[in-house]
């Protein structure tokens, strides 16, 4: 029932969903997991419509796992510029590394895969269907919603994770698991959407327990949203004489690790923001700066925080800038700031630098 609506219904142009000929692969016909795995890490946190051009380029640059391996991690992040979430751009730099030294042998089972940095079971499963069309249960979150509503599940999926795996599993068509798994993705993305589920075009209405109840869109259920922290963040973009800007690149570790952006830090309570500008670009960086004009305010929401950024332009007066806070510092023209991987809240500030230093320049 599924399959069939899949096979009329499927979203069948998905590149790495594809066999070499370009067409779409037969029962048990294995595909190359490289593009799958890439796609996969990529769409963790993304959907489809986004990260398909992020993987055109991804593929063209680094065309196998090899050529990933030996990539710089500088343009592995350049290149995930704007895709969030960046840790998952280095595990798959990492994991090409890893993966290298056993080539040329791809894992073919779960405990393969989840060796590999960024891989959870259920990316793991996504992949071993997809590539070796192997039958094993996905629960990313299109899954889980589909399989919520199908039960009409009354406690958030999340409370009862290992219960969602026997069901993912229960459903599961062993003849057909790669077709199968992406037809329940398909399904999730296209017909029974978050906010209002397209029942009437839904191949499972008939034994559906959430379009049954009447208010299909009720489920799955939810905790209660948590309040997020904010935060403000005064940040300098310090120019010196020769009109460079300071940049500083982030420690490893955490949501942007190894990104570069422009220095500063949070906001003292009662402290005025050119405050905190100077004093922490003195704390992270040891110099001292006169503390301008403001350049531009802008938020930006991640998962955890809001944070709102007050950045300010800073002319650089003393102190050889130090990494005491970061792994390098560095001072670059305005133009060259589009080579450094920055977090997508930066790529605002830099327009913002770039149109101001514009019209000084025509003044
Ligand atoms: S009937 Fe509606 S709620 Fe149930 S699975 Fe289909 S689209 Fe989702």
């Amino acid at each position: 029932m599924l399959l069939d609506w899949w096979q009329a219904n499927g979203r069948h142009t998905i590149p790495w969903k594809r066999n070499s000929r370009g067409a779409r692969p037969c029962h048990g016909e294995p595909l190359d997991p490289y593009p799958i795995w890439v796609a996969e890490v990529m769409l963790q946190q993304t959907q489809l419509q986004v990260v398909l051009p992020y993987w055109q380029r991804w593929m063209e640059a680094f065309s196998s796992v090899e050529a990933l391996a030996t990539a710089k991690e500088h343009d592995v992040l350049l290149l995930w510029q704007g895709l969030g979430y960046y840790s998952r751009a280095r595990r798959l730099h990492q994991g090409a590394s890893l993966l290298q030294d056993r080539a040329p042998d791809w894992p073919q089972d779960l405990d393969g895969w989840l060796e590999l940095p960024g891989i959870g079971r259920s990316t793991a499963g996504s992949i071993l269907s997809s590539a070796f069309d192997l039958p094993l249960p996905i629960l990313d979150g299109n899954v889980k919603r589909v399989l919520a509503r199908l039960v009409a599940c009354p406690t958030p999926p999340n409370r009862t994770l290992a219960w969602f795996w026997q069901l993912s599993e229960l459903v599961l068509d062993p003849q057909r698991p790669r077709d199968f798994n992406q037809a329940l993705m398909d399904l999730g993305a296209t017909v029974c959407t978050p906010r209002n589920p397209s029942c009437h075009a839904c191949p499972w209405t008939l034994h559906c327990a959430a379009y049954a109840s009447g208010d299909p869109a009720a489920y799955p259920m939810k905790d209660a949203p948590r309040e997020l922290p904010f935060q403000v963040i005064g940040v300098g973009v310090v120019l010196d004489d020769a009109g460079q800007v300071l940049i500083d690149q982030r420690l490893n570790e955490g949501l942007l690790g190894g990104l570069w952006e422009f220095p500063g830090g949070k906001q003292e309570p009662g402290e005025a923001i050119e405050v905190t500008v100077a004093r922490e670009l003195t704390e992270e960086l040891a110099i001292t700066v006169e503390v301008g004009e403001e350049l531009i305010t802008l938020e930006h929401a991640y998962s955890h925080k809001k944070l709102r950024f007050v950045v300010h332009l800073c002319r650089w007066l003393t102190g050889e800038p130090q990494p005491l806070a970061c792994q390098q510092v560095k001072w670059v023209e305005p133009a060259e700031l589009s080579n450094y991987p920055f977090p997508a809240a930066n790529a605002r500030i830099i327009a913002a630098l770039l149109e101001r230093l514009g019209v000084a320049e025509v003044a």
